[in-house]
């Protein structure tokens, strides 16, 4: 006997459509409920699925690998969610504010300063320099004013 993964209605192990509820079931499962039907079609878009995410996942794997090798001072990208400012005076400021924990200052800071910025997601950097305390300056493709910012905001 297995049970309708729907009602819990007791059924037949062969059975294809539960005779209480009349929803199609799939084979009885290890705890003795009857698995939830899936058509083939799902199936088959699912397997596709998966045997596309599989290249996708190599040629991550490797572009990590060769990424690795060129760590300085080749390109970075930049990560989301990180300040940037023209001096490191300015920069740590931010960080300092920032490490308080007052996001209202932070914000403040942000916005009325202009030599303190939020970082763009995804901009190629040229890393220049590297001070202690993880802080990095940075030059953006196609720019030729360097800012600073910590070393997470890049990879
Ligand atoms: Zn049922």
């Amino acid at each position: 006997m297995k049970k309708c993964p729907y009602c819990f209605t007791e059924l037949d192990d062969r059975a294809s459509i539960c005779s209480s509820c009349r929803k199609k079931v799939g084979k009885k499962g290890r705890d003795g409920i009857a698995k939830k039907y899936t058509s083939p079609i799902t199936k088959l878009i699912l397997l596709l699925f998966l045997i596309g995410l599989i290249p996708t996942a190599l040629t991550q794997f490797t572009k990590s690998d060769s990424d690795n090798n060129k760590k300085q001072p080749g390109i970075h990208i930049t990560k989301k969610g990180y300040v940037a400012a023209t001096t490191e005076q300015y920069l740590s400021m931010a960080v300092k504010i920032y490490a308080s924990g007052d996001m209202n200052a932070f914000y403040k800071l942000m916005n009325s300063n202009p030599n303190i910025f939020p970082l763009k997601e995804g901009v190629r950097v040229y890393l220049e320099d590297v001070k202690l305390k993880g802080i990095v300056k940075i030059r953006p493709e196609g720019s030729t004013v360097s800012i600073w910012t910590i070393r997470e905001a890049i990879d």
